[in-house]
């Protein structure tokens, strides 16, 4: 996938911090992996760092990016320019897909003063969002959707705080990290067996969550949790009060856990990575491997990922071995 990144010009941090915060809000909600802006701004940096760390994803900010610098670096990349003076949006669309389909990291430029003329002729497409001044934002918000044909709004941001949409009301839902796990396996005087079962199940799961296009967090929650309604199933009320959605995963792993068909057990790629973890951690009471269901022949990749290799005695079921 083609990588999108924009860069903020002549940003002057009194005036445009608000702005320039808002462009950089939206290239991250829209599908763009990071934002560089020509003058150096720390608290801009801290601000939108803050916002990727509590609501998730890869978004990157670097400040204090010369345009001189910029556009040295940008030799090998596509270069949108938004501009009230460019080529309506409807008009560039074929020249957009192109882009798109270039195998070229794209940027998008955007201004806060008056753009140098240099920009224009190095861009490899001005683009106008109507042939009227408006705001970078709305230009910005608009092009993205042009560029991702809508797909920006099943992005996914896996981050601690989730908003649970509805129509009425305001609701945000907090996915505990592994520390804020900790101490809720303490709060509720769990026995050491089961702090060792949390820590040996979610250093396994991570083995296989890493490098995959996963929710950590949410598999990490799940591990660690898992052990509290092993311990005692009531506890799932507790886990409903942190997050209904770690604890709704929690309720499926135990249930595919105690199910004899696992295969028809319909679960998430994170819940699927719990279930085979609580399997394979040590502290596992089950004996019984039903080596030959759907459900284990899923799992030879996590055993690549955790063994290297599939550990002795465990066969693939598809009479490979
Ligand atoms: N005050 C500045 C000046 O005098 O040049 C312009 C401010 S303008 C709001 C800031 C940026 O918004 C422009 O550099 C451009 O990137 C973007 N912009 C404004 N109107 C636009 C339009 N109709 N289409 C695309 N981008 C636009």
């Amino acid at each position: 996938m083609t990588d999108i990144k924009v860069y903020r010009y002549g940003h002057r941090p009194m005036r445009d911090k608000r702005v320039t915060t808002h462009v950089a809000l939206t290239a991250r909600a829209f599908g763009a992996s990071g934002i560089i802006v020509d003058t150096g701004d720390e608290q801009l940096e801290r601000s939108i760092s803050k916002v990727v760390n509590d609501f998730g994803g890869d978004f990157s900010i670097e400040t204090g990016v010369s345009l001189f610098k910029f556009l040295k670096n940008s030799k090998n990349m596509n270069l949108i320019h938004l501009t009230m003076y460019g080529i309506p949006i409807d008009q560039s669309m074929e020249k957009i897909d192109e882009i798109m389909s270039s195998g070229k990291n794209l940027v998008i430029f955007v201004g806060a003063e008056k753009v140098p003329g240099n920009v224009y002729a190095e861009s490899s497409l001005n683009v106008s969002v109507t042939s009227q001044p408006i705001s970078e934002i709305s230009a910005l918000a608009i092009l993205l959707d042009r560029i991702m044909h809508g797909k920006e709004f099943s992005l996914k941001f896996p981050g601690k705080l989730r908003v649970v949409p509805m129509e009425k009301g305001k609701k945000v839902e907090f996915i505990p990290d592994r520390s804020r796990c900790l101490e809720i396996l303490r709060e509720k005087r769990l026995p050491p067996e089961s702090f060792e079962r949390a820590v040996e199940i979610e250093s396994m799961s991570m083995k296989i969550a890493t490098g995959i296009d996963c929710d950590i967090n949410l598999v990490t929650a799940c591990s660690m949790l898992l052990p509290l309604v092993e311990n005692d199933y009531e506890n799932i009320k507790s886990l409903n009060e942190v997050s209904k959605t770690v604890a709704d995963s929690v309720i499926r792993i135990v249930n595919a856990l105690s199910h004899e068909d696992r295969g028809n057990v319909p679960l998430s790629t994170e819940e699927k990575i719990v279930v085979y973890s609580a399997l394979r951690s040590p502290g596992n009471q089950e004996e019984a491997w039903d080596h030959g269901s759907e459900f284990f022949m899923e799992f030879d990749f996590m055993d690549q990922e955790v063994y290297g290799q599939k550990p002795d005695g465990i066969g693939s079921g598809n009479g490979d071995d």
